[in-house]
């Protein structure tokens, strides 16, 4: 569950006080939809690498969390010890943190893709706005806009992925691209 605190919240970095967050952030979760999402993975596609890339990529969801949040994610499900580091209450820091995140994302993309183009460039562009100005916009009034709004929000980021993805993909028809025809 998430409450809102105003400006005088539990961190300065936002205005979420994460009191009960076994479902998405504890270290048992964590592990278990990291394995469900490389199953359903492999399931799908049969990729053995792919459904470990993807596994560990919902993993680092827990892993990047641990250093930003105050001491909140749970180890075990709801129970017991709760980690976290705390970057959350120094802003710069962890705008910082964010940034240099972003950037390194970027730069590993960038050379790990055939082509950059126009629509990755500015992919990382709004990428990069937006975590400038996350913690500066006004928080959502109640648990449920919030819900609705990061839900919203990460649809919205997955298709223009989506999008940016297919325009740096080679035409699917390799028939119709001019060095096949070359070679035919
Ligand atoms: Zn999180």
């Amino acid at each position: 569950m998430t409450t809102f605190s105003g400006v005088d919240g539990p961190v300065r970095y936002n205005p979420y006080d994460l009191y009960d967050v076994a479902v998405s952030h504890s270290f048992v979760a964590a592990v278990s939809w990291s394995l469900a999402a490389a199953g359903a993975w492999f399931a799908v596609t049969r990729s053995r690498l792919g459904a470990v890339v993807v596994g560990g990529a919902v993993f680092s969801h827990f892993l990047l969390d641990l250093p930003m949040h105050t001491p909140d994610l749970p180890l075990a499900y709801s129970d017991g010890p709760k980690l976290g580091f705390g970057l959350w209450n120094h802003p710069a820091l962890a705008l910082a943190a964010e940034l240099l995140l972003v950037g390194a994302g970027a730069f590993f993309y960038a050379r790990n893709t055939p082509r950059v183009t126009r629509r990755t460039r500015w992919f990382f562009i709004v990428l990069l706005a937006l975590t400038v100005a996350t913690p500066v916009l006004p928080a959502p009034p109640g648990p449920m806009s919030f819900a609705a709004q990061a839900l919203a929000a990460y649809v919205a980021l997955a298709l223009y992925a989506h999008w940016v993805e297919r325009g740096d993909s080679p035409p699917s028809t390799p028939a119709s691209t001019p060095e096949s025809r070359r070679t035919a």
